[in-house]
């Protein structure tokens, strides 16, 4: 039998933990502050924002949102950033991505001052994770890797396989696993004979952005799955990356979607956010 690891139930430790942090910080005259930046209204983009509001106020950690308009130009949008940069209130800032066409997404992670970069986007903060100084890291594999501790997945020694290698979640997600002493084997769109290398996974991690892309055919038996992808199938159902019905009966454990990786990234990005007052 294949366990379940709950990122909801993990997700609210988490939460539960750096409130009461955060109850002790503001005792001793500290406060939080994030700002959120978002442009247009994609209304996929406006509920991430709403949840992190909403875990902001659960914590107790203040927001200040910024609902920018779709035509907010790429130099308004920097002058913004560099203005909360300065700003001594503010902690954390977030810049909903994507962002609309017309601004450089690069350009605007690069201008949030590292110590604020809660995303953990920024090159100083990515060269950080590489060089195994402190910084911040992306929340969503940071979550990962608090979901497989919490659910007591050793990772040291054990052979980890990554298939994507996006800077959000691929890249860091491999570094972190090597932070941990897994063997990692980043696999991506290019990789030839990609079952052979997934099949030798004992941690087995999908972010590859494609449907139920992986069954049962590319794990071994009694691996751990991690599903980082979300989508919504032909009955407007979340799915992940992996096919779970097929795929969880050949597992030890594995995170299902909704409910697996997706509340670990806001649950870390709150940690994020703790951690730049800590
Ligand atoms: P991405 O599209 O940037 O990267 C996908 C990666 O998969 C690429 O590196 C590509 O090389 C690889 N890939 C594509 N086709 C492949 C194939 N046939 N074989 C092997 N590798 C292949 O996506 P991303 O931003 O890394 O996100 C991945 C998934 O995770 C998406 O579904 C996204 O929605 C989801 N996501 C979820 C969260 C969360 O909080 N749960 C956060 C970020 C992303």
């Amino acid at each position: 039998m294949y366990q379940i690891i709950d990122g909801k139930k993990i997700s609210q430790e988490i939460k539960d933990e750096l409130r009461e942090k955060v109850t002790a910080l503001k005792a001793e005259g500290k406060d939080i502050c994030l700002a959120v930046i978002q442009v247009g209204s994609d209304p996929a983009s406006s509920v991430y924002v709403g949840n992190k509001k909403k875990a902001c106020a659960y914590i107790g950690i203040e927001s200040l949102a910024y609902e920018l308009p779709e035509e907010t130009t790429q130099d308004e949008l920097l002058a913004l950033v560099r203005r909360l940069n300065g700003d001594d209130k503010v902690n954390g800032i977030l810049v909903q991505l994507p962002l609309p066409k017309h601004i450089d997404e690069n350009a605007v992670i690069q201008t949030i001052s590292p110590e604020k970069d809660v995303d953990g986007f920024n090159e100083k903060n990515v060269g950080a994770l590489c060089v195994g100084s402190k910084g911040f890291v992306s929340c969503t594999p940071l979550g990962i890797i608090q979901l497989l501790k919490r659910s007591g997945v050793e990772i040291s020694g054990k052979h980890c396989v990554v298939i994507g290698r996006s800077n959000i979640v691929g890249k860091p997600m491999s570094l972190l696993l090597l932070r941990e002493n897994g063997t990692v084997t980043i696999c991506h769109s290019r990789t030839q004979n990609l079952k052979e290398i997934t099949k030798q996974a004992d941690i087995l991690i999908a972010a590859v952005g494609k449907p139920k892309f992986v069954d049962d055919t590319f794990i071994k038996e009694g691996a751990v799955v991690i599903d980082v992808g979300i989508h919504r199938n032909e009955n407007n159902k979340l799915c992940g990356d992996v096919d779970f019905e097929k795929a969880a009966p050949h597992t030890s454990a594995i995170t299902p979607v909704p409910g697996g990786v997706g509340p670990m990234t806001i649950a870390m990005l709150m940690y994020n956010c703790v951690s730049s007052v800590e």
